[in-house]
């Protein structure tokens, strides 16, 4: 913590001596309090996304208008599930297909445009998305399908270093936007279905020079790079085979495919961990370490610090990888420092994010089948008798084991749409989605580079009038204060702000403003395609802003079986949409 203390003053010194622009160490950490900007994902590294902001409230958003709209352009199209940054003017975004855009925030003008020569070769799981940048220095920061860093000129878009993280071949891929955390680009990586090897790493942003690799399959080492050598950097209670059958930790899946959050005042990050592989559970008995887990992470060396995994044994790929948002909350006359997720498995958490402890838990989706709850002690979820889909090995041909009805489907009570908290309301805003699927498991086995599952499944619609809600949840108790349903399944981020407003989209076209503490809908507009991104809002020239990505695609149309059908009516796009109130001549 010392250490940390120094380095941000160092950096605050910085900003005094010079009248450079670039983005310091100190810009990151007070990116959530400092309204004219916005150059982090999550609004701020802890990934509230909340807004002090105010000028746009419950009264006046009934004017809001949009100011312009930028397109992506390019024949190929398909999910836009970016969050924009914004740092003196300029606007940063990702698009489909690992392309970056600069714009002026002011206009909607082009500054430059980075596209990533991708092989033919990717094997991205679930549409080729992006979801964002980083911003450092002098350079924007982003990862690509074939699975590179690349950091580029903020006022060029030239290429300033590119690293290779893991090979595309192997079904190696990146979506998720990289963090700086005290001069490192901290990045994960996506695969889980083509049994990789999850891992967390640390680059220098400035050079991209390797700093430590973190593998999250237990019985895997973790490195760091010192003077150009390799030197072990422990493993917490990692020993091969421990939690694993044989050889199945080797493919172990456990992709960090979300990317993290960071905590400054623990000085730890937080990621989440996908499923283990293969999806077949009976291939694998054991909890499988460190699969469907958060993982505190020690970002100078990369250690484990703490873990807590949501679906031990997971058999339904309920990947543990959502977002795991700090924030403190009183308590008998104390604070606690928690952190909370809603996870795939329908269970939202609270932990306390100093050691990882479990607080308290409770379903935030209306059915649960997979598990008859939690155990208070320990979150542990205590598994239903008949919820985990057969053995092959018992069917009598071995092809196809026992079928079974279970919810929410493997897409997720939540899926990797992030959720907002309300500093004002003390609520969290949780874009879910009510459906079932059926599941069976397949014999399979490993192969470099191919699909690696053992699993058959249909997911359909719990409900004829709704999919997708959006739900306010007080996570002290666990009470939903209010919901709002959408007929398609959500599948865009959440933004809350001081104005009592709470900012999401549906893949219906519409930006959608609701009243944070009653959920009554204040303003929507419909910008043309389907919103799986996630809107920010900032502060310029005294006007407060909204911007949000338009784009219709990711999991849902590739895997959502009948619940696809029901929305292949849709309109794919590539949008950057700005909104602001008129001003009073502009009335
Ligand atoms: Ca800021
Ligand atoms: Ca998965």
């Amino acid at each position: 913590m010392k250490k940390f203390a120094l380095s941000a003053m160092i950096a605050a010194m910085t900003i005094a001596g010079t009248a450079s622009a670039k983005v310091t160490e100190q810009d990151i950490l007070n990116d959530q309090a400092t309204t004219n900007d916005v150059v982090t994902n999550g609004m701020g590294h802890r990934g509230q996304r909340f807004s002090p902001l105010d000028k746009i409230d419950t009264d006046t958003v009934k004017d809001l208008r949009p100011v312009w709209s930028f397109s992506f352009g390019g024949e190929k199209q398909r999910g836009q599930e970016s969050q924009p940054l914004v740092k003196d003017g300029v606007m940063f975004v990702t698009g489909s297909y690992s392309r970056l855009f600069a714009i002026d925030a002011r206009t909607g003008d082009e500054l430059w445009q980075y596209d990533a020569r991708l092989p033919d070769g990717i094997m991205p799981c679930c549409d080729v998305i992006n979801r964002g940048a980083a911003l450092y220095d002098d350079l924007v920061i982003f990862a690509t399908l074939d699975a590179k860093l690349v950091a580029l000129d903020q006022k060029t878009g030239k290429v300033k270093w590119k690293k290779k993280v893991a090979d595309y071949k192997e079904g190696y891929s990146i979506s998720a936007a990289p963090m700086v955390v005290k001069g490192k680009v901290i990045t994960g990586v996506s695969g889980g279905e083509f049994g990789i090897v999850g891992k967390v790493e640390a680059y220098d942003a400035k050079t991209g020079k390797i700093q430590w690799s973190r593998p999250t399959v237990e019985g895997h080492m973790g490195y760091v790079w010192k003077d150009g050598k390799k030197t072990e950097n422990g493993i917490s209670g990692g020993e091969a085979g421990k939690t694993w059958p044989g050889d199945l930790w080797k493919s172990g899946g456990a992709a960090t495919w979300l990317g993290g959050t960071y905590d400054a005042e623990t000085d730890l990050m937080f990621f989440g961990t996908g499923n283990p592989a293969p999806w077949n559970s009976h291939l694998r008995p054991g909890d499988n370490l460190f699969s469907s887990s958060r993982l505190a992470i020690d970002p100078d060396d990369g250690k484990i610090v703490w873990h807590f995994q949501t679906t031990p044994h997971d058999g339904w790929d309920y990947d543990g990888v959502n977002e795991l948002i700090s924030f403190d909350y009183k308590e008998g006359g104390k604070t606690v420092k928690a952190a909370a997720t809603a996870d795939r498995n329908g269970f939202f958490y609270v932990l306390n994010r100093e050691n990882g402890d479990f607080i308290r838990g409770f379903p935030f989706v209306d059915k649960i089948t997979w598990a008859t709850g939690l155990d208070e002690k320990t979150g542990r979820p205590i598994y239903a008798a008949d919820g985990r889909p057969g053995d092959p090995r018992k069917s009598a041909d071995g092809k196809k084991g026992e079928a079974v009805v279970a919810i929410p489907s493997f897409l997720g009570g939540k899926n990797w749409m992030p959720m907002a908290y309300s500093q004002e309301t003390e609520l969290f805003y949780v874009p879910s989605n009510e459906w079932a699927m059926d599941i069976w498991n397949e014999p399979t086995a490993y192969k470099k580079g191919a699909a690696y599952l053992g699993a058959g499944f249909t997911i359909r619609p719990t409900n004829d009038e709704y999919i997708g809600v959006l739900r306010a949840i007080d996570p002290k108790t666990g009470e939903e204060k209010w919901r709002y349903k959408n007929y398609a399944p959500l599948w865009g981020g959440v933004l809350a702000t001081k104005g009592n407003l709470v900012f999401t989209g549906n893949p219906e076209g519409y930006l959608m403003a609701f009243d944070a503490k009653t959920g009554e809908m204040k303003y929507k507009f419909n910008t043309g395609s389907g919103i799986v991104g996630s809107p920010i809002t900032w502060e310029q020239d005294g006007e407060q802003f909204i911007s949000v990505v338009s784009g219709w695609g990711g999991a849902v149309p590739l895997w959502g079986g009948e619940v696809a059908k029901r929305v292949k009516h849709l309109n794919q796009g590539g949008s950057v949409w700005t909104f602001k109130l008129p001003k009073e001549d502009e009335k």
